[in-house]
């Protein structure tokens, strides 16, 4: 019996984590030293730019670098997973150098949310994006750029991990540069302090590189109390979650699947919304659409007061 009992306690302990919770904690990790490359590439001062579809469209070497780190050292953990990154590029002739194999324990220790413990590889797709607001890393806006790795299953954001490489680059040389935010829909969201935006403001957060007529008449007609203008989707839902803004809001085609994943299960993690414009969730199976053409609305509270005051004839000009 004590034997029994014995070996059952010690298979238990010692049960392989859920497939989930290896899979962020690896992605935890692949996004330091994303974070790494990103701020070893603009130390060196040579960006590589490149333009995709005109100006406003860039990559950098650090784009590359970085898609190629994350893609290829998620693979090799998990070859039955599907990953689809922002840049195409080839995946197989990365060098050694670029791969990280480490995990982060603290994670690993954490219960899986039970819906989600009988997950397999080939059920998951993580939507990449090396590096989110390049426009603003080649302006030299350097906390504005994340890294975004959001993992989805059955079409659905369910964990994601932001990091931030240049968190608190202005804060002097005693403070700790850069972090990673993650989380999981059931468990919560780490690694920031959730803070809600001030009651009874409205703080508009919009891009400053990709705006048009639109983008600006739909904020307008929110009426809000303040805007602000700020570069990358994974930076945007950090002013939300850190109560710098109560809405996000962008009125125009532009932003992808990768872009919004990681954000999307962070926010939904902690409570919050995202949609398109026209209140349509996201998918995010790997078939789906990259591009988000009607657009993005996020909050964290109070998410039907600003859906219900976007314009019909702002909903009419973008085609989901
Ligand atoms: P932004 O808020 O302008 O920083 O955009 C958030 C994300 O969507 C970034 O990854 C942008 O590159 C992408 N994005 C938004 N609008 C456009 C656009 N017109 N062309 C290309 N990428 C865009
Ligand atoms: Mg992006
Ligand atoms: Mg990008």
């Amino acid at each position: 019996m004590f034997k029994f009992v014995f070996c059952f306690f010690s298979a238990f302990s010692m049960a392989s984590p859920a497939l989930l919770m290896r899979v962020v904690a690896s992605a935890y990790s692949v996004a330091e030293k994303a974070a790494t490359v990103v701020r070893n590439v603009m130390s060196s001062g040579d960006l590589g730019i490149v333009e995709k579809a005109g100006p406003n469209d860039l990559q950098t070497k650090a784009d590359r670098l970085v898609q190629m780190s994350i893609c290829a050292s998620l693979a090799r953990k998990f070859p039955k997973v599907t990953i689809i990154g922002e840049e195409e590029l080839p995946t197989d002739d990365v060098t050694e150098d670029l791969i990280e194999d480490g995990h982060c324990e603290e994670i690993l220790k954490k219960p899986c949310p039970a819906q989600y413990t009988g997950i397999k590889e080939e059920e998951l797709v993580i939507w990449v994006d090396p590096l989110d607001g390049t426009k603003e890393y080649t302006e030299g806006l350097l906390d504005h750029v994340t890294v975004l790795i959001g993992i989805a299953y059955g079409g659905k954001a369910i964990a994601g991990v932001i990091n931030q490489p240049y968190y608190n680059y202005e804060a002097g040389a005693n403070a700790v540069l850069g972090r990673t935010i993650w989380g999981v829909l059931g468990m919560g969201a780490f690694g920031f302090q959730l803070t809600e935006a001030p009651a009874g403001k409205h703080i508009i957060v919009t891009t400053r590189s990709h705006s048009s007529a639109l983008v600006n008449e739909c904020i307008t007609a929110l009426n809000p109390d303040h805007v602000i203008r700020v570069g990358g989707a994974g930076n945007k839902i950090i002013q939300l979650i850190e109560g710098k803004a109560s809405a996000y809001v962008f009125a125009s085609p532009g932003c992808k699947k990768w872009d919004t994943c990681a954000p999307e299960a962070i926010l939904h993690a902690v409570g919050g919304k995202i949609t398109d414009i026209c209140g349509n969730s996201f998918q995010y199976n790997k078939e789906v659409k990259h591009m988000n053409s009607a657009g993005v609305l996020a909050t964290l509270r109070n998410y039907d007061y600003y859906a219900s005051r976007i314009p019909n004839t702002v909903k009419e000009s973008l085609v989901p």
